[in-house]
């Protein structure tokens, strides 16, 4: 349970991630969620069509032996199939509710001190119950 949140938040901070760095996503879905199983890489576009280990393709044989292509609309709908899978496994929705959880008390709390800082501030002449 705990290492599939892990894998989880990992996966939410990779898309985080992809979008802070040039506002937009990604121009191909899988680039940077794609792992190489061989060398635990990235795996992007190599040509129009296909995808494939970065470092094959850049370092050579050398860097990766793993010099497998796949085509791009298969690497696509398997990516979106496992995305679909992880975010609305039981586990995802989990995490996401303790995560709005999370959110709602830090904004309690976060109110809780204003308005003691607005009582101190004021000072208790100024408070009128009646
Ligand atoms: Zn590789």
């Amino acid at each position: 349970m705990k290492k599939r949140q892990g894998e989880i938040e990992c996966m939410s901070v990779t898309i985080r991630g992809a979008l802070r760095r040039n506002g937009r996503l990604p121009r191909y879905l899988p680039s940077g969620l794609l792992v190489c199983g061989q060398c635990g890489g990235t795996s992007r576009r190599v040509n129009t069509r296909e995808y494939g280990c970065a470092s094959h393709v850049d370092g050579g044989h050398a860097a990766c032996t793993n010099g497998i292509r796949v085509r791009g609309e298969l690497a696509e709908s398997k990516l979106l199939e496992e995305l679909q899978r992880e975010i609305l496994s039981p586990e995802g929705i989990a995490l996401l509710e303790s995560k709005v959880g999370e959110n709602m008390r830090g904004r309690r709390q976060l109110c809780c001190m204003v308005r003691g800082s607005l009582v101190e501030a004021v000072g208790p002449r100024s408070v009128n119950l009646q």
